[in-house]
């Protein structure tokens, strides 16, 4: 069996897979496909003292500095089921191969998706035009014209972030009112520059071949067809985390997200969690690879603490 059992591959996976090799103690880390959501990003300005990179060239450097270590990387994996073993016992992890790992503690890293419009032209145009996350894309469109799609808290907080860096903001709500809580619609109902549509489909991404140009809608009273004249689109209609395949063997939010203490420990003792999974807010690199390092500490604790 592993010491450490990490499950996922992204910024946070690999965070805590590096920090338990270092250790010296026995690493593996399975994932379905190694580097997670940087596989999907372009361009990254964020990531805390590297100016700009770009997912894919970061995930490859994730994959080399894992691979610096004595880790047992098991790619192209994919986790179908946790069975915990209790305090002292071993965590089995069933892969959907039919193979099993198992590891004295586990670290669970599986990350989160953006739940998509599935109209035509996102999935086209994303990267060039239809974003997910302000905080990562939200300077690329300055003084231009930006949609949001969403009127929960994230679509809300989004308009109003994007407010003050863009043109102009859209924000499509498909109910015919706002759900995000009354403080933010105050604030948002204060910027001069931001337009709210309410019980309103989106419909249609269009593009001129290279980039965004607008976004079609119905409005959902009328049934009339309506197009927005823009250069960006945030849709901002969940962040769904990989956690169906862990039933309920940790105790989970409402959300979905697996709950997690200051430590990164889970509810089940030797169990860990880190990174978008979990209910640690703001989604972010700098942050998945933090707390998959603090996960990874954790666990070195609880194996000297049980003597294993
Ligand atoms: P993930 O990156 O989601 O990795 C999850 C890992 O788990 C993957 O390896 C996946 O294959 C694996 N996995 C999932 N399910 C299973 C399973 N059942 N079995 C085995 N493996 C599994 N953040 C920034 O800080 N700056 C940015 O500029 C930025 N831009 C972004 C742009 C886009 C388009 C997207 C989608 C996200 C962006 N983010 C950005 C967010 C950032 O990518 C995430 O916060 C970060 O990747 C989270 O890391 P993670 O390790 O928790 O999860």
């Amino acid at each position: 069996p592993f010491d450490v059992l990490v499950v996922g591959g992204g910024p946070g996976g690999a965070a805590a897979a590096i920090y338990a090799a270092r250790k010296g103690i026995r690493t593996g880390i399975v994932a379905e496909r190694f580097g997670g959501q940087l596989l999907d990003t372009l361009g990254i300005d964020n990531f805390v003292s590297v100016q700009h990179t770009e997912g894919p060239k970061l995930a490859a450097q994730l994959e080399a500095h894992v691979k610096d270590y004595d880790v047992d990387v098991m790619n192209a994996q994919e986790a179908a089921a946790l069975i915990p073993g209790g305090a002292n016992g071993l965590h089995e992890v069933k892969l959907k191969s039919g193979a099993s790992v198992k590891g004295k503690t586990v670290i669970l890293s599986t990350g989160a998706r953006w739940r998509q419009m599935g109209v035509p032209g996102e999935a086209e145009y994303r990267g060039r035009g239809v974003a997910y996350c302000p905080h990562c894309d939200g300077p690329l469109f300055k003084g231009k014209r930006v949609a949001v799609i969403g009127g929960g808290n994230s679509g809300v907080e989004a308009a109003i972030d994007l407010a003050g860096l863009v043109a102009h903001v859209t924000l499509i709500e498909f109910d015919s009112q706002l759900r995000a809580d009354a403080v933010l619609q105050t604030k948002l109902g204060s910027l001069p520059n931001v337009t709210v549509i309410t019980s309103a489909l989106t419909t249609e991404v269009l593009g001129n071949g290279e980039k965004v140009v607008g976004l079609r809608y119905r409005d959902r009273g009328t049934d009339e067809e309506h197009l927005i004249e823009l250069e960006g689109i945030f849709v901002q209609i969940g962040l769904v985390p990989n956690t169906e395949w862990l039933g309920d063997a940790v105790a989970l939010s409402g959300r979905g997200e697996i709950e997690v203490d200051a430590r990164g420990a889970t509810s089940q003792p030797g169990i860990f969690a880190a990174g978008d999974v979990t209910t640690v807010p703001y989604k972010q690199i700098v942050i998945a690879m933090g707390e998959g390092s603090k996960a990874s500490l954790s666990a070195f604790d609880h194996l000297i603490r049980a003597g294993a």
